[in-house]
């Protein structure tokens, strides 16, 4: 019994090994007979479960799972189901790319749009801090503004112009430019205006070369298109040239830093439609609006300088140039109103002239007549009217008109001096500022009538001269 047991239990151990061949024990019995015992594989062996195998399967399946997260992680391409999560995952990597690279957009945009905040918050800051500065500082004392006055009775000569401005001593050549800027017309605003008187009523006769009694009603032509436009002069040759004709309107508008454009219309009528028919290029920048035309050439003066510009319309090229003497230039010796309008040109009857300033005559009006093909000045004249308490100024037939006010709608034309007697007296035209911020005025000899330039509009005014007084 014993030895079975032992048989039995040896061929347990044996097992494995005897489940791939046959195998032969031989033993003893309790009786002394030989016992012999044969194992052979049983025929339904390979359906049997093996020791381990479910463990071995699971193995196996882990075993490829972790070769499937591999190959993904090393981004190689091994087929099948593998092969197909590979073949996704350029296009999951494309989206997951643009998602970041839209994120990383949007933090940007959004730190961009946090500096512009914080940019405004400081000028906000910045501009209320300002504004109670402003309010807390008390107004400076107005330097009065003193109207033009009548010279000294029966004298015959003009008096030294007043003014005792500290900064306008001594040659005018060398001062340097102010700190007025032309992209800061906001000073211009800021200018007072001067004191008004009630108009007088004159004879008066349509004819002649007599003193100005009327101003009629201002016409408008032409509203100028954009920012450009707010400032300008517009005018007509009297003795026009060819190519050009006596119908041709000229235009320059003149706010910006780069004025040179010279806009011409065939007629009025083309001016009011706005349909130029030639734009010339100058060849040196314009300052202000004292620009004038005669005998087929623009004059003007170039920009910060006191150089006079004769430019010839039908070559279009610089036939003279000619500094003006000792005039103020770039806000020296400008309007009440401002706008660099130091040297201010204009024709009549008589010829060329140019109103003007200079330290010598410490900001009183001087007229020179100038001769228009060499720009040469003729005579001057030194008046007693200061130039910055006039708003504009014009010339017919040798007599300079001052307008009073450039922003009030009913103003006057204030004064008059007359160079053939270099005398001038106050008196009282009423004149009227449509739109309220007049930048340019000037007497237009062709149609004996006057232009300005009036805030954006271009108008024209019908006048009547009073009688010849025999002198
Ligand atoms: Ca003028």
């Amino acid at each position: 019994m014993f030895l079975l047991l032992s048989l039995c239990m040896c061929g347990l151990l044996l097992q494995g090994d005897a489940q791939d061949r046959a195998a032969l024990w031989r033993g003893n019995d309790r009786s002394g007979r030989c016992q012999y015992t044969f194992t052979v594989p049983s025929p339904v062996e390979a359906s049997c479960p093996q020791t381990g195998g479910p463990e071995v399967e699971g193995l196996k399946a882990r075993l490829s799972l972790l070769e499937v997260l591999v190959s993904r992680l090393t981004g190689g391409d091994t087929g099948g189901p593998q092969g197909a999560g590979a073949a996704a995952r350029p296009g999951l990597q494309e989206a997951l790319d643009r998602a970041t690279g839209e994120r990383n957009l949007l933090r940007g945009e959004k730190e961009r749009l946090e500096q512009e905040l914080q940019g405004l918050q400081r000028r906000m800051e910045e501009m209320r801090r300002e504004t109670e500065r402003l309010r807390s500082r008390p107004c400076p004392p107005q330097t009065p503004m003193v109207p033009p006055s009548p010279p000294l009775q029966d004298s015959g000569l003009t008096r030294p112009a007043g003014g005792s401005n500290p900064n306008r001593q001594g040659d005018s050549s060398s001062l340097r430019d102010s700190a007025w800027e032309y992209g800061h017309p906001g000073f211009q605003e800021l200018k007072a205006e001067v004191t008004e008187v009630p108009a007088p009523h004159g004879s008066e006769d349509n004819t002649g070369c007599g003193e100005l009694v009327s101003v009629a009603e201002p016409v408008t032509h032409r509203k100028a298109d954009n920012i450009a436009g707010k400032y300008g002069v517009w005018m007509q040759d009297p003795e026009a040239v060819s190519p050009y004709g006596p119908e041709m309107v000229w235009r320059i508008d003149t706010i910006g830093s780069d004025v040179r454009q010279l806009f011409g219309y065939d007629d009025m009528e083309q001016l009011s439609k706005g349909f130029p028919s030639k734009v010339l290029m100058l060849p040196e920048l314009v300052e202000s609006t004292g620009a004038t035309l005669y005998r087929g050439s623009l004059y003007y003066q170039r920009r910060r300088s006191r150089s006079l510009i004769r430019f010839d319309l039908a070559s279009e090229s610089t036939a003279a140039r000619r500094d003006l003497p000792h005039a103020g230039f770039h806000g020296q010796f400008p309007y009440s109103w401002g706008g660099y309008t130091d040297i201010d040109l204009s024709v009549d009857e008589q010829g060329l002239w140019a109103v003007y300033s200079t330290s010598k005559a410490k900001g009183a009006i001087v007229i020179s007549q100038l001769d228009p093909h060499s720009l040469d000045v003729k005579r001057s004249w030194e008046t007693n009217i200061r130039k910055n308490s006039v708003a504009n100024t014009f010339i017919i037939c040798g007599k300079l008109y001052t307008v009073a006010s450039y922003t009030a709608p009913d103003t006057i034309i204030n004064y008059v001096y007359d160079t053939k007697t270099s005398q001038g007296k106050p008196m009282a035209v009423p004149f009227r500022n449509k739109y309220r911020y007049n930048s340019m005025i000037d007497y237009n000899l062709a149609q004996r009538k006057l232009f300005a330039w009036d805030n954006f509009h271009m108008v024209s005014y019908d006048l009547r001269l009073g009688r010849q007084q025999a002198n």
